[in-house]
């Protein structure tokens, strides 16, 4: 018997993800030291565990606080310890047309309003009072650029931190995109950038959770995709401090990547084993990515060697 012509049904898959695409972006205020190895390293790990792209970005959006010399060695020091990036290092510094052009996508939502106060008159209050909100200013003087935002509830689940709910008014209050002296704010900055570079995986330190709704807020007024977030405890010292540059934490040398390396694994609850403390940068890496489990810092908020 002849068998039917069969003209096979088209079958429709699901989309599939995008590839994932994480990155690391330090502010050029100093060199690296250990808490900011430990983030760096948490997001390579992450990004290679999954065979994802991993980027470098140099946030130097605000000159005042920078280092001249810091983002050369923050990237000599991210070579030395193996954590080698793909495609080009970005410099906001080289991104005030992207989000200028935000800024009026934001404007022509009617989200932005001038604000004339100054640091001294709004003092130590956390939250924006609103002093500008509603009065409609067309300075001729230079002023800052504040977004208004929505009576509502912003909620993500963090991978690590697990359900972050925030109602941006009570919380927060009106935020500042563009400061006076004519400086693009970090929020607005990371939001165009990590939307610019399709960064689908965030990981960063805990210190940032906080501002996660206020960025989940600006990508839904530009209509950027939302990225998993990750937000990994800070390592502290003994006195419970966190280790900052600002606060002049030790940097870490090129001197011994390896040692470097295993010290970060230990702080992230990796547990290497002592016989990597022979292992070479690459083969201690390549050890790391095999077994990385990011679970062993949920709910975690501070990491501590001591
Ligand atoms: N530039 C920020 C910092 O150095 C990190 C920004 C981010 O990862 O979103 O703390």
């Amino acid at each position: 018997m002849a068998v039917p012509e069969h003209t096979p049904t088209p079958v429709s898959l699901p989309p599939s993800p995008p590839p994932y695409r994480g990155r690391f972006a330090p502010s050029p205020t100093g060199p690296l030291h250990l808490g900011s190895v430990v983030t760096a390293l948490a997001s390579f790990l992450d990004a290679r565990a999954h065979q994802g792209t991993w980027l470098v970005r140099i946030e130097d959006l605000d000159p005042p606080r920078e280092d001249p010399a810091a983002a050369s060695t923050i990237l000599h020091t991210l070579e030395r310890l193996g954590l080698h990036w793909d495609e080009t290092v970005t410099y906001q510094s080289t991104r005030n047309a992207a989000y200028e052009e935000a800024l009026n996508t934001l404007q022509t939502q009617h989200l932005l309003y001038h604000c004339r106060c100054s640091r001294s008159e709004l003092g130590s209050s956390a939250i924006y009072p609103g002093t500008c909100r509603h009065l409609a200013l067309n300075p001729t003087e230079p002023t800052a650029l504040r977004c208004r935002v929505p009576a509502s509830i912003f909620s993500f689940s963090d991978r690590l931190q697990g359900l972050q709910v925030q109602q941006l008014d009570a919380d927060v209050g009106d935020f500042v995109l563009l400061r006076k002296e004519g400086l693009f704010s970090y929020q607005l900055a990371v939001v165009v950038d990590d939307g610019w570079q399709g960064i689908t995986d965030i990981v960063r330190g805990i210190d940032l959770l906080d501002s996660t709704p206020r960025q989940l807020f600006l990508q839904h007024g530009l209509q950027l995709p939302c990225p998993r977030y990750a937000h990994v405890p800070v390592v502290v010292d003994e006195q419970g401090q966190k280790l900052s540059k600002q606060q002049k934490a030790t940097p870490i040398t090129s001197a011994d990547p390896a040692t470097t390396l295993i010290t970060a694994l230990h702080l992230l609850h990796q547990q290497p084993s002592p016989e990597l403390a022979k292992a070479t940068v690459s083969e201690i890496l390549a050890w790391a990515i095999a077994v990385w489990q990011p679970i062993r810092l949920t709910g975690l908020h501070t990491l501590t060697l001591w």
